[in-house]
C-alpha cells in the first residue's frame, strides 16, 4: 500500500456483494469517507483504498468476495485493502490470516470511526468488529447515487432463524428502530427531494416488535403521510408476518405500492418443517389469496430454494405445482447451499449438486413463463416508472412500475432519476418495452 491511503484525501472504490441493506450500508460507508474528506475513484485500478463490503447469505457469493479479494493484489497491489460486511462479522481476524494482502477488518458498527481505522491500518493491519447490537449506523451521513428514490431500515437482524439461514448469525437478532427516528429519516429525505421511499429489513413486517403501541402497518402509514413521499415500498416479508392490517394499510394509501416480496423457499410442508419457516403450503397460498383480495392488482414476487437437505423429487414437484397455483410475476431462484453455523448444515442427507442443478433448470423454466405473461399484461396500458438507471445497452434506460416490474425506455425520451408515465407497447421475456408520454416529476437538483 501507498502512503497515500492514509491521507484524508485519497481516493476510495466500494465493491458491494447480496442484498439492498448492503447496498445501503456502502452508502453510509461512502457518505462518512466523503465526510472526512476522501473522493470516489473512477475505478477500482486507481483507487488508494478499495473496500470490499460482503455477503455470505449463499457459498457462490462468499466465493466471489473470497476470489476478488485475493485478486485485487494484482489489479491494485498498491490500494489499502478494507473488508466489512457479513464475512468480517463472521470471519473476523482469520480473514487476515487467509488474505495476508488485506490491511483492516471491520464491522459496518464501527464505521463512524472508519477514517481513524484507515489511519490506523496503514500502519499497522487492523481488525475491530464493533458491538453488533450497541452501535446504529442509520443516523450517519450517506452518499446516494440515485437523488429521487432511498432505502430507509426499519429494523436490524431476524430472529426467525430458519434453519438455512447465516443471516441472524451475522446481522444479530431483531432491533427496530424507534417509529419517530425512521419518519423522521423519511421526512429529511423528502425536504431533499427523494419521493420514492423503500423500507427494508431483514424481516420487515415484524416490525415494531418489542417496542410497545408500534407495529408495522402503523409505520407504513405514517411513512406514507410524508408530504412529498409518492411512492412506498418495502421488504423483506415473511409470510408468517404478513397480517391483514399490513394489506390494508397497502390498499388504504394511494403512496403504498402495491408490489410484495413474499419468499416461499419451499412448495412442500416436509421441507418447509425442515426449514424451520413456520407456515406451511396452505398458510402461504391464503396469504396470497388475502393479499390479491386486498390489495388489487398486487405484484409479488418470491424466493424459492431447491435442493435443501432431504428434499425428494416429490418435494420438489410440491414446489412446481405451488409455482403454477400462485402463478408468481417474478422470482428470485437458488440452490440450496450449505453455511457452517447453521442448524440445516448438520443436517446431512444433501442433495447431489446434479440433482439440484436439475430442477433449478427445470422451475427457472417453468417461472419464466409466469414472469412473461405477467409483462405481457402491461401491453396496452400506461404505467407510472421511477427511472432508476442505464440499461447495459447504453441506448435504453430502466424504469421500474410500482409493481417493481422493469420497463425500458429510449434513454433520449427519460431523464434519469425522474419519474414518468409510459406507454406500453410490447414486452419480452426480462422486461417490457415503453415509449414515454410525459415526466411527470424531474429528479431534484
Ligand atoms: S426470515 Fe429471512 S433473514 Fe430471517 S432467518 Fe429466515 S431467511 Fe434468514
Amino acid at each position: 500500500m501507498t502512503d497515500r491511503a492514509s491521507q484524508a484525501s485519497a481516493s476510495y472504490y466500494i465493491r458491494t456483494f447480496g442484498c439492498q441493506m448492503n447496498m445501503h450500508d456502502s452508502e453510509h460507508l461512502a457518505g462518512v469517507l466523503e465526510l472526512s474528506g476522501y473522493t470516489g475513484a473512477a475505478d477500482i485500478v486507481q483507487a488508494d483504498i478499495v473496500i470490499y463490503n460482503t455477503c455470505m447469505v449463499r457459498q457462490s457469493a462468499e466465493d466471489k468476495a473470497w476470489g476478488q479479494i485475493e485478486a485485487l493484489s494484482s489489479l491494485n497491489g498498491s490500494a489499502l485493502l478494507a473488508v466489512c460486511g457479513c464475512m468480517a462479522e463472521r470471519y473476523g481476524v482469520d480473514i487476515m490470516s487467509r488474505c495476508p494482502g488485506v490491511d483492516l477488518v471491520f464491522g459496518l458498527h464501527s464505521i463512524a470511526r472508519l477514517a481513524e481505522m484507515l489511519e490506523k491500518s496503514s500502519r499497522a493491519r487492523l481488525c475491530d468488529l464493533g458491538n453488533i447490537n450497541r452501535a446504529s449506523i442509520d443516523e450517519l451521513p450517506s452518499k446516494r447515487a440515485n437523488p429521487s428514490a432511498a432505502w430507509v431500515p426499519v429494523s436490524h437482524g431476524c430472529d426467525r432463524f430458519c434453519s438455512y439461514c447465516v443471516v441472524p448469525l451475522v446481522r444479530g437478532r431483531e432491533r427496530s428502530r424507534p417509529p419517530g427516528e425512521v419518519t423522521e429519516e423519511v421526512q429529511r429525505l423528502a425536504s431533499a427531494g427523494v419521493f420514492e421511499i423503500t423500507l427494508l429489513g431483514q424481516n420487515v413486517n415484524s416490525y415494531g416488535r418489542g417496542l410497545d403501541g408500534t407495529s408495522f402497518a402503523g409505520l407504513l402509514e405514517s411513512v406514507a403521510c410524508v408530504p412529498g413521499i409518492r411512492r412506498v415500498k418495502f421488504e423483506t416479508s415473511h409470510p408468517g408476518d404478513l397480517s391483514d392490517s399490513i394489506l390494508v394499510a397497502m390498499s388504504g394509501r394511494a403512496e403504498v405500492c402495491e408490489y410484495l416480496h413474499l419468499p416461499v423457499q419451499s412448495g412442500s410442508n416436509d421441507v418447509l418443517s425442515a426449514m424451520g419457516r413456520g407456515y406451511d403450503r396452505d398458510y402461504y397460498l391464503q396469504r396470497v389469496e388475502r393479499a390479491r383480495e386486498l390489495v388489487p392488482g398486487v405484484v409479488i414476487s418470491t424466493d424459492i430454494m431447491v435442493g435443501f437437505p432431504g428434499e425428494t423429487d416429490g418435494d420438489f414437484q410440491g414446489t412446481m405445482d405451488l409455482v403454477r397455483a400462485v402463478g408468481f410475476d417474478a422470482a428470485f431462484m437458488f440452490m440450496y447451499s450449505r453455511r457452517e453455523g447453521t442448524a440445516a448444515a448438520s443436517i446431512g442427507n444433501e442433495v447431489p449438486q446434479v440433482v439440484k442443478a436439475e430442477r433449478l433448470k427445470a422451475l427457472s423454466r417453468l417461472q419464466a413463463r409466469f414472469t412473461r405473461k405477467s409483462l405481457v399484461n402491461l401491453v396496452g396500458s400506461t404505467v407510472e416508472l421511477l427511472v432508476e438507471g442505464v440499461a447495459r445497452s447504453g441506448e435504453y434506460v430502466v424504469g421500474r412500475t410500482r409493481g417493481h416490474q422493469v420497463v425500458l425506455l429510449p434513454s433520449f425520451e427519460a431523464p434519469l432519476y425522474s419519474l414518468v408515465e409510459a406507454y406500453v407497447p410490447g414486452a419480452g421475456s426480462h422486461a417490457a418495452r415503453g415509449r414515454v408520454k410525459k415526466v411527470i416529476r424531474e429528479p431534484p437538483d
